[in-house]
């Protein structure tokens, strides 16, 4: 290798090493994109659309992202908003955020390093926050706990423990504890050195907390029997060795904890602190060879996103790219695993909301919107030199299913190829049933809101009204062609081809329906 070559390597090593990706998992209304808003108060946003609208103040910024979720009614947008904090360059990747789960929300954990779990402190775990976890705890992802809105009066600290360990099996680790029962925060201790930092909402409440560092004496003279209600909390933790471990934590088996306000920005740097000090950077990626990818390896990244027609002023298709390996300059031309071909990268750009910056180099954690990336699928692979493919993006089994039909037949056009679309990236599973025909193609989807995602869709953007019948099936599994055979016999069952891999799916209404049949039939294939 020459010198030059070993020095890039190693300066590739040193810009992973600075990065950490992440996304925050809660239900709505825990204070997701207000914990965003804090988070970026305290950063000096890299990529962001105030710098390319010259309006200078960050607000602004995560504003746009949100104006755009409020625009369309839910949120579309997945872009990550990069900034950096101390030496370290952050990547916030988005989770959409509407009380719905869809295969997009999963597929962003699939591009993050680690994840902060938000929670209500008067609520605890939640529906939502349940579900995006156990995809976290599969993909084994380090989890970071915030206990949220401790401003307002919620549970106990120690039942909120309580509740994480029980109900999920992680066990917390409190980094910091709050002196106050939640509704009278005082401010944390900070578990590892013992110092106490009092923190107060600033006046009006939208610029960082005032924070103040006392000693134990100090404090406890000021909070009396607030104070002493912590020491006793933390000597009980302490006994419990509820102490932060970080190889469990690696391993996903314990989660530190945090305690704050994202409102009033009380508790954030705390988080961010801890985010650069403990969140794992990039490291070497799994390929099908079954070897990994180390960072410093050549270029490699794989798309875990498409979206198409973010906007009118852009009508386009974007593919969000995690890179796992290599620089990324802008320009280059990379590889396409999956069809050998070559792909030019001039319009990689970093995307915020509606507007956009062209990105000129990048690293492994980054992602890069590419655009015009009508060739490229989710999870595909690009990469440069050596031959790297990574595991298809995992696809999670549809409980949700509808004829759609458009009764304009001079529309028909348009309405196969918005379908087409919409398969492409992956914002439903489109199947095709023999008994139904192609002019009623069968939606399949994670969650309900998919649907509306759909027919919102092929109205605005491919001018198509189209009537959607919800099929009476809630449970999918893979079978083969001799097992169609079979449940062509059966009742209460239907089985469809996924136009995305030809896959053979069986529905059923019910779960018990699917296994009274397959215990008729030994030798029938079903993979749920
Ligand atoms: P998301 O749905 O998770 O993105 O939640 P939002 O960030 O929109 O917050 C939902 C509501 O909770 C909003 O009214 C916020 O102002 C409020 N909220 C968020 N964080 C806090 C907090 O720390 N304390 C209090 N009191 N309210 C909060």
């Amino acid at each position: 290798m020459s010198q030059s070559v070993l020095a890039s390597a190693a300066g590739v090593a040193v810009q992973a090493g600075r990065r950490r990706t992440f996304a925050v998992i809660s239900h709505p209304d825990a204070g997701k994109s207000t914990m965003t808003e804090a988070l970026a108060l305290h950063a000096r946003v890299i990529g962001q659309a105030g710098a390319v609208h010259g309006k200078g103040d960050r607000r602004g910024v995560v504003s746009d992202w949100m104006a755009m979720e409020q625009q369309r009614g839910i949120s579309v947008t997945s872009a990550a908003l990069q900034f950096s904090y101390r030496d370290t360059v952050i990547n916030l990747l988005d989770t959409p955020g509407h009380a719905d789960f869809s295969e997009d929300t999963y597929r962003v954990l699939t591009a993050v390093d680690s994840a902060v779990m938000l929670l209500d402190a008067a609520k605890g775990l939640e529906p939502q926050t349940l579900k995006l976890f156990e995809v976290c705890r599969q993909r084994r992802i380090p989890v970071i706990t915030f206990i949220n809105k401790w401003d307002r009066p919620g549970h106990d600290a120690l039942a909120l423990m309580d509740e994480i360990e029980q109900r999920i099996g992680l066990k917390p680790t409190p980094l910091t504890w709050p002196v106050g029962i939640a509704g009278q925060f005082h401010g944390v201790i900070d578990r590892r050195t013992g110092v106490f930092t009092r923190m107060q909402r600033s006046p009006g409440g939208a610029d960082l907390a005032i924070e103040e560092e006392m000693s134990a004496a100090d404090a406890a003279e000021r909070y009396g029997a607030d104070w002493d209600t912590a020491s006793e909390e933390l000597d009980l933790l302490e006994m419990t060795g509820a102490d932060h471990d970080q190889a469990a934590f690696l391993a996903a088996t314990s989660t530190p904890v945090l305690f704050g306000a994202a409102v009033a920005n009380l508790g954030v740097r705390q988080l961010l602190n801890i985010l650069v000090e403990l969140a794992p950077a990039p490291t070497a990626q799994p390929t099908v060879a079954g070897t990994d990818q180390p960072v410093d390896g050549t270029f490699s990244g794989f798309v875990f996103k498409i979206q198409a027609n973010m906007n009118r002023a852009h009508r386009d298709q974007v593919a969000f790219m995690r890179i796992c390996s290599g620089r990324f300059e802008r320009g280059m031309v990379v590889t396409h695993a999956g069809t050998g071909k070559p792909f030019a990268t001039k319009y990689a750009q970093q995307m915020f909301g509606q507007a956009r910056d062209t990105i000129d180099e990048a690293y492994p954690g980054d992602v890069v919107g590419l655009v015009n990336a009508t060739a490229l699928g989710i999870g595909d692979t690009l990469y440069v030199g050596a031959p790297v493919q990574y595991p298809p993006l995992p696809s999670f089994p549809p409980e949700h299913f509808a004829v759609v039909r458009t009764s304009d037949t001079s529309a028909f056009k348009r309405f196969r190829r918005g379908i087409e679309q919409l398969d492409g990236e992956g914002v439903v599973q489109v199947l095709r049933s023999e008994q139904r025909g192609d002019q009623a193609p069968v939606l399949a989807a994670v969650g309900p809101m998919q649907f509306e995602v759909a027919t919102h869709r092929l109205e605005a953007e491919f001018g198509v009204r189209v009537q959607l019948d919800h099929l009476p099936y809630e449970v999918a599994a893979r079978t083969d062609a001799a097992g169609r055979e079979i449940l062509k016999k059966e009742s209460n069952v239907e089985v469809m081809t996924r136009v995305r891999d030809d896959a053979l799916l069986a529905v059923f209404p019910h779960r018990w329906r699917m296994r009274t049949i397959a215990g008729r039939h030994p030798d029938l294939r079903l993979d749920a």
